[in-house]
């Protein structure tokens, strides 16, 4: 099966397989090279990841992270 996943900075939609993984663990971002680690997992195209400010993706995760743990509540 191949889900489309939503690019985090630009929203264009890709395969899986086409996009990079990034994971969030205990507060620190992960680049999942392979797409095997567990956790939520963050996505950004090809595109963005050449020009990615990691101080950005880092600030925008723990933003999502923040806002879906108070939604569990
Ligand atoms: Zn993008």
């Amino acid at each position: 099966m191949n889900f489309q996943r939503t690019c985090l900075k630009c929203s264009l939609k890709l395969k899986k397989n086409e996009l990079n993984r990034f994971v969030c663990t205990s507060g620190e971002i992960v680049f999942d090279k392979n797409q095997l680690l567990s956790g939520r997992g963050y996505y950004i195209c090809n595109n963005c990841l050449k020009l990615l400010d990691t101080v950005w993706l880092e600030n925008r995760i723990k933003g999502i992270a923040k806002r879906s743990r108070k939604k569990e509540l």
